[in-house]
């Protein structure tokens, strides 16, 4: 069986032994004679792996009894309107970073509810940083602050936790949600659409404080509340269980690997070696991000012109080298190492860089 090193941002590759396990217990769960697929979300079997997967997450992240896992679907999209119906209002509006694609569309269901301010933007650098702190004008009676994260289409990453001066700090940490240790308990509520770095599509994972997301507005459809997933243990209607089930692997995967510190030496490593080659190849390649603000995550760049671009996308399949090329927002390349992403892979990728240097330039 081939199977190819997978640099796409997203769907994106999951761990082997992951994939290999779920195989294995495929068609009879848990000696219930049928797949996970097929059972009832109210059974025994799945509430057993739900659970869990809470449990995981929380004592990853290092959180305790005062913040809640809700698993809710819409993807990370959903989340951009769902967090202004919820906390949001003209007196009190949220203030968003844009620093990408991703904050942008989240800053623009605000918009469209007319309840959301821009705190600070690097869109007319191309966003190839995230904003500092000194550039962060967060209103005082702000519901909320939200930032991106980790930029996925662009390449960059916030390392430094913002200040926010009281305000309830939010986050996107859709692509790169526990790939390293951070300070989470200074977030007040952060989501990630699994499909980047945890699992297969179809779930969000939304960890928030529970004295925010006790009582929501009597005015939101039930689905758009948060109270409704808190009070059902997101078991209100059907979750997708499947999704959640896969979820509950990787993140046993990541534990029995170390945990986030591992995660992260393992993730500064496989970066470095990327942004090595594009710091020694004397122009070839460019990086998008600005040093500072480099992802771990997601590395883009570009070569000298489009046609070698092809060229390398091409070259690249050739040598089992999939998904490297960028989001047509920026151009060019994009190598996502996620969590699952092996030494090996970013090793084979940056060999591949080098060579293509050679040849062409
Ligand atoms: C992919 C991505 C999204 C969009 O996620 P969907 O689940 O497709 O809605 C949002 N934010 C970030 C940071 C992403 O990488």
């Amino acid at each position: 069986m081939k199977r190819v090193y997978n640099f796409n941002p997203g769907p994106a590759t999951l761990p082997l032994e992951v994939l290999q396990e779920a195989q294995a217990e495929f068609l009879n769960f848990d000696n219930s004679g049928m797949s996970v697929l097929e059972i009832s979300h109210r059974a025994k079997p799945y509430e057993k792996i739900h659970n869990q997967a809470k449990a995981d997450i929380l004592e990853l992240m290092g959180l305790g009894e005062d913040y809640e896992v809700l698993f809710i679907q819409g993807g990370a999209s959903l989340q951009f309107a769902m967090i202004p119906l919820n906390f949001a209002t003209k007196e009190n509006p949220g203030s968003y970073a844009l620093s990408g694609t991703f904050s942008s569309n989240a800053y623009k269901e605000a918009e469209i509810l007319g309840v959301g301010e821009i705190a600070a933007s690097t869109k007319n650098e191309n966003f190839c940083r995230v904003p500092t702190q000194a550039e962060l004008k967060i209103s005082k009676n702000a519901a909320y602050f939200h930032i991106c994260n980790n930029n996925t289409i662009y390449g960059t990453e916030y390392h430094y936790v913002p200040e926010t001066g009281g305000v309830p700090l939010f986050a996107d940490m859709s692509s790169d949600m526990l790939s390293r240790p951070w300070d989470f308990k200074k977030f007040d509520l952060i989501y990630a659409g699994v499909q980047k770095n945890l699992g297969p599509a179809g779930v969000v994972i939304v960890v928030a404080k529970k004295s925010l997301i006790e009582k929501s507005l009597e005015t939101l459809p039930t689905m758009l509340r948060y109270d409704t997933f808190y009070k059902k243990n997101s078991l209100y209607n059907t979750p997708p269980a499947f999704s959640i089930y896969m979820v509950g692997k990787v993140v046993k995967w990541i534990k029995n690997c170390g945990g986030l510190a591992e995660m992260a030496k393992r993730n500064s490593k496989k970066a470095e070696i990327l942004y090595a080659v594009i710091d020694d190849s004397n122009g070839f390649y460019r990086g998008h991000a600005e040093k500072g603000s480099r992802s771990f995550m997601n590395v883009t760049f570009r070569l000298p012109n489009e046609d070698l671009e092809k060229k390398f996308v091409a070259q690249a399949l050739e040598n089992n080298l999939s998904g490297v090329k960028g989001h047509r927002s920026v151009g060019g390349m994009r190598a996502s190492i996620y969590n699952a992403m092996t030494l090996e892979g970013v090793e084979t990728l940056a060999d591949f860089m080098k060579n293509f240097c050679r040849q062409n330039s």
